[in-house]
């Protein structure tokens, strides 16, 4: 490693002190927030065990699923190894509060794998188009700024779900912070209390002290493999919200009238309180690699999103790079400073449910676990990379050294910029 960018990344760090009391505050207070709720329900070893078969009283699942509710600020929670994956979760909550001719109504563009999920280009058979749900948007600005009559225009009796994207996931925007969720939730609810508000809470767990399930919104989804599972679950995703909907996501996960009895643990119980235990203090770190991030590369003339100043609600930082082949270099450095497969060459390939070709950095213990460090980046324009996670601090400052390299290797103009 060139000891002149490590100078220079110790050097950026001193700038940031106060970005990081800032995080370190948040961070310690979510601590306290998730210790007292395995206190107060008594968690023990035995709850570890597990259970085989259909999962009938399993004591053990049914605790994490009540510590869970607490500290997210919901009457009920639902967390399941049974979700294959965030979008999963999402997809279960909506299929859950839709009926056949209901509309749903999103605010701005949801992330890429939903839209097969809603049918938005096409009607896919077994969407929500395909079952009859009409689905429309209200624009959303990059500063996360909407149009309350825009909003409120859109919506009426047959409007049935909202839906709200916490993160700004592979959109340039920032991410919607909790007490503007809060605001939104009670424009709808005071005009349609009838309306059903469902949020993607995907990368934005513990980096508010607040999480939105305390907004008054019904459903509050997100994956286990992000920041709730503290990077040591292995699968799963979560569902917390108020009793009667949990009810109906559970009745949609397993079937009508088996609700939330069934589903077996197997060993999936102790890792799941352990991450959820250890996710305040993982994702305290990848924000200050997010912050750091944010910090060296807009120094570097590079667009960033948010910059190092805002307070964030979501661990992801987008970076624009505006030539495919920087995005690939960028790319190619985090690989390089993984722990896995840190020879491997990330390239872009076409995924299920994205769009466009994706390029995926990722050497992590758990397959595309992301708050582990990872760069996503969806090949087109304007080449922003999608930088998120990291368990340590010290992992992500290797890990931007590692990108610098890369960086410098081809971008002639990077030496111009005249930083290093
Ligand atoms: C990751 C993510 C999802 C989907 O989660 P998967 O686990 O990848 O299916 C949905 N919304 C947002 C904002 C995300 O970041």
């Amino acid at each position: 490693m060139s000891a002149k960018l490590t100078g220079y990344i110790n050097q950026t760090e001193k700038e940031l002190v106060e970005a990081y009391q800032y995080i370190d505050e948040i961070s310690f207070q979510n601590h306290q927030k998730v210790l007292k709720a395995f206190q107060d329900h008594k968690v023990s070893e035995y709850h570890f065990n597990g259970s085989t078969g259909y999962g009938y009283g399993d004591i053990g699942r049914e605790t994490l699923e009540r510590v869970w509710a607490q500290v997210f600020g919901t009457e009920d929670a639902l967390v399941r190894p049974q979700f294959a994956s965030g979008t999963h979760t999402i997809t279960v909550a909506l299929f859950a509060l839709c009926r056949p001719g209901d509309h749903l109504v999103a605010l701005g563009s949801p992330y890429d794998t939903l839209l097969p999920v809603i049918g938005k280009r096409s009607i896919m058979p077994g969407s929500l188009a395909d079952f009859g749900i009409k689905y429309r948007e209200v624009p959303l600005s990059g500063d996360g700024k909407f149009n309350k009559i825009d909003l409120l225009a859109a919506l009426d009796e047959k409007a049935k779900v909202f839906l709200i994207q916490r993160s700004g996931g592979y959109q340039w925007r920032q991410a919607l912070s909790v007490s503007q969720i809060q605001d939104i939730v009670k424009l709808i609810k005071i005009s349609f209390p009838h309306i059903k508000v469902i949020v993607d809470n995907c990368y934005g767990e513990f980096s508010e002290i607040e999480e939105p399930g305390t907004t008054g919104a019904d459903l509050v989804c997100g994956s286990l493999i992000k920041n709730p599972g503290g990077g040591l679950v292995p699968t799963g995703g979560y569902i917390a919200g108020t009793s009667e909907c949990v009810s109906l996501a559970a009745d949609r996960l397993t079937a009508p009238g088996l609700n939330g009895e069934v589903g077996a643990s197997l060993t999936s119980l102790r890792l799941m309180f352990q991450g959820l235990y250890l996710a305040p203090h993982f994702v305290a770190e990848a924000l200050k690699g997010a912050v750091l991030a944010a910090k060296v590369f807009s120094e570097m003339g590079y667009k960033v999103m948010p910059d190092y100043k805002t307070a964030r609600s979501d661990i992801i930082q987008a970076i624009r790079l505006d030539k495919p082949e920087l995005l690939l270099a960028f790319c190619k450095g985090v690989q390089m400073a993984a722990p896995i497969d840190a020879h491997a060459i990330p390239e872009p390939v076409p995924l299920p449910g994205y769009d466009d070709g994706v390029v995926m950095a990722a050497g992590t213990f758990i397959q595309g676990g992301s708050l582990e460090m990872t760069a996503d980046a969806p090949m087109r324009k304007p080449y922003a990379v999608f930088l998120q996670g990291g368990l340590s601090l010290a992992y992500i400052k290797l890990g931007i050294i590692s990108v610098l390299e890369q960086l410098e290797s081809i971008d002639s103009h990077s030496k111009k910029r005249g930083v290093i």
